[in-house]
């Protein structure tokens, strides 16, 4: 496929995903409620996920929010990838996130869908929306209890 048809397949997707998100709304029930903000963009988010009794492994992912079509689309693609991982697995996939958002690293093929986003490396003021989500989900991992909390990826 030339580079110009993959890049439109890229947009393609990403725009989708904006326009029809499959990960809308709120988890029920709510063990974890993290807000994110991206001021440079205007982005906002409010994730929420539900754990398994143990605590360790998602459950389910749902987002809430407006901003950019690559914060939205990332956000989506996010729930999806990270649905049935354990903590321990997503917070691997937020570390090699961010490192594809550097250009040093994609997605292995069973996690290729969120290789769609690797264009967005080469427009840096893009970074921090496409950033968004993988930022907030760590923070609500991080947590120990469901506190409301609002973190920004500045
Ligand atoms: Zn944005």
């Amino acid at each position: 496929m030339a580079l110009d048809n993959l890049r439109d397949l890229y947009q393609q997707v990403i725009l989708e995903r904006y326009k029809k998100p499959r990960n809308r709304g709120t988890t029920t029930p709510v063990d974890r409620y993290q807000k994110g903000h991206n001021p440079s963009c205007g982005d906002t988010i409010e994730l929420t996920l539900h754990l398994d009794e143990t605590g360790d492994r998602i459950e389910d992912v749902r987002f809430e929010g407006e901003g950019c079509a690559i914060a939205m689309a990332s956000a989506d693609l996010m729930a999806d990838a990270l649905r049935g991982k354990t903590t321990e697995e997503a917070l691997a996939m937020v570390q090699r996130f961010q490192s594809m958002m550097k250009g040093e690293a994609e997605f292995p093929n069973e996690l290729r869908k969120l290789n769609v986003m690797q264009g967005v490396a080469q427009f840096p003021v893009r970074i921090k929306c496409a950033n968004l989500s993988w930022h907030t989900v760590k923070a609500a991992l991080e947590q120990s209890t469901a506190q409301p909390a609002v973190v920004s990826n500045e």
